[in-house]
């Protein structure tokens, strides 16, 4: 069976060396000496000034609009993983669904400001597929409105814009470290901001808001523990060779499938990439469910990433309607996509996407 993706995982001689160390110590979570060297790394590896490891990508995007005093409308994108809206709804915020770009289906900063209200407190975008949004447009809007601006930048990790990791723009960008994600500590993710006064907000909020006996603001429970900062050191360090082994499949992707049916996203201009998904539009839903029909046939399994568009979530109420996210939703598919799949799996997958195109394009 070939998945959309496989987790990486490393050799398990290193990662039990690491178990060894939290025999000795006796020390699990709360802060431990793995989560720090984790942490150092990490900002080291990003270049960003600080940066929280949590325990997954949904919490901290809780923890930014908490931390922001974020609790009324919102301007979000439609075209993500459910997580973005339901951290909204979660903090009792108001998504606003700006509608998104059909060329790089990251949220359209022309569409932004017409939803502002005087409720208006925040813009929360994805980088969706791990390519930057229109980073200068928007943030040249928060200032003009005086909003915050929140990043889920959950696809991001390893992916520059203008030579700075994507992760260091926006008041706070968050990550995810799932399993699923190009680097992963199994569940994880983290927080960043470049915020002396948020970051200390954010260390308190981490761990339920107090330091011993001392009680400083409320907070959750987003610690991460020594086992998962175990997992991210042994990744860390071949984050370069897995992307380059991902920008491969890339490339053989390209070359085995036949375009004249279907079409990607667009790379924003000054993103160096991550390759962390590879999604292909089909002119139809129809020739989308055929390719999966077929794919399955044979034991491959693509996903909807993203389907459906968040503003039609049965559960989102009052939502503004995303015709452009809407359609993309319906047409889009993530081919399988991992270090280690192989060339012939490739073009095999390649194949079956041609040939049920091709069968859906003949004349009846
Ligand atoms: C994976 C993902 C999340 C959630 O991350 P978890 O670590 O699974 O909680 C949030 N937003 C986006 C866009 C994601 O893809």
């Amino acid at each position: 069976m070939i998945n959309v993706t496989k987790s990486y995982l490393p050799d398990l001689e290193e990662y039990t060396n690491y178990l060894k160390g939290i025999w000795e110590r006796v020390h699990l979570t709360n802060d431990g000496p793995l989560l720090r060297e984790l942490e150092s790394q990490m900002k080291e590896f990003l270049g960003v000034k600080h940066l929280k490891f949590c325990t997954n990508g949904t919490i901290v995007l809780q923890m930014a609009l908490k931390a922001l005093d974020i609790t009324k409308e919102v301007i979000t994108t439609p075209f993500s993983y459910v997580a973005t809206t339901n951290a909204l709804l979660w903090e009792g915020c108001t998504p606003v669904f700006a509608d998104i770009n059909p060329d790089d289906f990251n949220v359209d900063p022309d569409k932004i400001e017409a939803l502002i209200t005087e409720n208006t407190q925040a813009i929360m975008a994805t980088h969706v597929y791990g390519n930057a949004c229109q980073i200068e447009k928007i943030q040249a809007i928060a200032d003009k409105h005086n909003l915050k601006v929140i990043y889920d930048a959950a696809h991001t990790f390893g992916a520059s814009y203008n030579g700075q990791s994507i992760l260091s723009y926006g008041d706070v960008s968050t990550c995810s470290f799932h399993a699923t994600k190009v680097f992963h500590t199994v569940e994880g993710g983290c927080i960043v901001t470049n915020d002396d006064a948020l970051a200390e907000k954010l260390h308190f909020y981490r761990s339920f808001g107090h330091r011993n006996d001392d009680y400083y603001s409320i907070g959750i429970n987003a610690k991460n523990s020594e086992f998962h900062a175990a997992m991210g050191l042994c990744l860390l360090p071949k984050v370069g060779d897995l992307i380059a082994a991902r920008k491969q499949v890339f490339e053989w992707y390209a070359t085995y499938l036949n375009f004249d049916k279907i079409t990607r996203p667009s790379l924003t201009p000054g993103v160096d990439y991550n390759y962390a998904y590879y999604p292909i539009v089909f002119d139809s839903e129809a020739a989308l469910l055929r390719v999966m029909d077929a794919l399955k046939a044979q034991e491959i399994l693509p996903r909807r990433y993203f389907y459906p568009s968040l503003n039609t979530l049965h559960f989102v109420k009052d939502a503004q309607s995303c015709p452009i996210s809407e359609d993309i939703a319906l047409r889009v598919l993530c081919l399988p996509l991992y270090p280690d799949l192989p060339k012939s799996d490739v073009e095999r997958i390649a194949a079956i996407v041609n040939e049920a195109i091709a069968i859906e394009s003949e004349p009846v």
